[in-house]
């Protein structure tokens, strides 16, 4: 059963070492734009000495932009799992993942739906995830010529990558095969909006869902089926709640 967010005790908080944040949505307002609240509770964060990072789809050097205003001392987790950091300072991990799957599968349904398939200006900037829109084509036609690859929506552009990549798994292999700061999972919060965050939802025990008002009924379900906490406020000002709830604990 998902619980409100305020049910995490203050002796469940005052464990956390980590916040993992998704961005889009979770740190931002609906359509993606920065939220102060938000931006003041991870420096809140940070100066209660909980390490924030980001857990995005984002592509690498747009979280690191944002990591370096923040001030996060966190992992960065790019393209949904697809590339990440230890910290923002450190290099690129080589996690072992081709793009080739997701160009593959980008061809096929540019030949298949002529002129439907936009990739988004950002791709060209991607190693592993693919970003693209598809107009006017269903999303069950686009499943059917995927082959090996999977796909997401995230409510925001869909995504071609890799099978097997996923945001839950790369920040697992952090925490458990790099040894990060020797944070287990269960010092960790994990936090998301949408169909991007099950598998973090699925892989961490403590995850708390931020609602979208741009999720579908369908997609708002899903994540809420995964998630163990949830916030009642939206977006950016709904992560910032949260955050001040985990500071709290700290004696922030
Ligand atoms: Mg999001």
């Amino acid at each position: 059963m998902t619980l409100h967010y305020k049910q995490i005790s203050p002796e469940l908080a005052g464990h956390f070492r980590l916040v993992m944040a998704d961005v889009d949505g979770t740190l931002t307002d609906e359509h993606g734009s920065p939220n102060e609240a938000a931006n003041e509770a991870v420096r809140l964060l940070e100066e209660c000495g909980i390490s924030v990072g980001f857990v995005s789809g984002r592509h690498l050097s747009n979280l690191e932009a944002l990591a370096k205003q923040l001030s996060i001392s966190g992992p960065i987790i790019a393209e949904n799992g697809g590339v990440a950091k230890l910290t923002p300072d450190d290099n690129t991990l080589d996690l072992g993942y081709s793009r080739q799957p997701a160009l593959d599968a980008l061809d096929r349904l540019k030949k298949l739906f002529p002129g439907a398939i936009r990739e988004r200006e950002d791709n060209v900037e991607r190693f592993i995830d693919v970003v693209f829109f598809a107009d006017g084509v269903a999303h069950a036609d686009v499943i059917q010529h995927l082959g090996n690859v999977q796909y997401y929506d995230s409510g925001y552009v869909l995504h071609l990558m890799e099978r097997g990549i996923s945001k839950g798994r790369t920040l697992l292999r952090l925490l458990n095969e790099m040894g990060y700061k020797q944070i287990s999972p269960t010092e960790t919060v994990v936090i998301g909006d949408s169909p991007t965050d099950i598998s973090l939802f699925e892989l961490f025990p403590h995850s708390i869902m931020i609602p979208n008002p741009r999720l579908t009924d369908e997609q708002s379900r899903a994540v809420l089926k995964v998630a163990r906490y949830v916030s009642d406020i939206p977006c950016g000002d709904g992560f910032a709640e949260v955050a001040r709830h985990i500071a709290a604990a700290h004696g922030c």
